[in-house]
């Protein structure tokens, strides 16, 4: 369901071009939870966001549901994008003055429809978050783990059939990291989500089922 295709990205700095992918082919099936693991700077976010269509491939595909999305026009990029793919980071950038059920109805709003058709979704997704007792409470008022928690179910709402996270748990403590790597892992086994993160912990990946390496441009499983 996600597929790359003699996918190369380069960024140009100044006067030269740095290649950061290289002829990457992948292909992720639905319900798979997948780690990208691999050095500081080795394009594992971009590679990530190439998969989300956050960022266009220099060369190459990328497929999603028999989608090639490199041909789509922006906007319906950005439509696909958030019908179909959810995104978390690892700074959770959510809107510190919006509270968690504003946050999380974000998604909706963007897509120009009306929230009040998604209440039994919202409440549903902050049970499933373990977040119904906060529902009016601000960004700062919760811990980092809550915040992640409300990230995830943001990325949730609009019912997307991949989500995609960048190093989610790389700013909480360990126990914090286990508990929302076990919601990941719930939302991937019960709901059938496919989960693609980017993680440089091995404690984090043996939550997954297929670790793919990237160095040096390429890709190894
Ligand atoms: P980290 O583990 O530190 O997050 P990463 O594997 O996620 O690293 P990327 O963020 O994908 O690495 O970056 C890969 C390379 O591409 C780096 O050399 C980075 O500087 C470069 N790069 C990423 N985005 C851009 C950009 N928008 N413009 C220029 N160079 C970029
Ligand atoms: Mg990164």
């Amino acid at each position: 369901m996600i597929q790359s295709v003699e996918l190369y990205k380069s960024f140009i700095l100044g006067t030269i071009s740095v290649e950061v992918l290289k002829d990457i082919n992948l292909s992720i099936t639905k319900g798979e939870f997948i780690t990208i693991m691999g050095p500081s700077g080795s394009g594992k976010s971009t590679l990530l966001y190439l998969m989300g269509g956050l960022d266009k491939p220099t060369t190459g595909k990328i497929i999603i549901n028999g989608q090639d999305i490199s041909t789509l026009s922006d906007q319906k990029q950005s439509v696909m994008r958030r019908r179909e793919v959810g995104f978390v980071f690892q700074f959770y950038n959510l809107v510190p003055n919006l509270t968690v059920e504003e946050n999380i109805m974000l998604p909706i709003l963007l897509d120009g429809k009306k929230t009040k058709n998604y209440r039994e979704k919202l409440d549903e997704i902050l049970d499933i978050v373990e977040l119904s007792d906060r529902k009016t409470h601000t960004p700062r008022e919760l811990s980092g783990g809550q915040q992640q928690r409300v990230a995830i179910a943001r990325a949730l709402i609009n019912e997307p059939d991949i989500i995609l996270a960048d190093e989610p748990t790389g700013n909480l403590d360990s126990k914090t990291t286990e508990e929302v790597m076990k919601l990941l892992q719930r939302i991937n086994e019960e709901k059938g989500k496919t989960i693609v993160q980017v993680s440089h912990s091995l404690e984090t990946a043996k939550y997954s089922n297929r670790i793919i390496n990237v160095k040096d441009g390429k890709v190894w499983e």
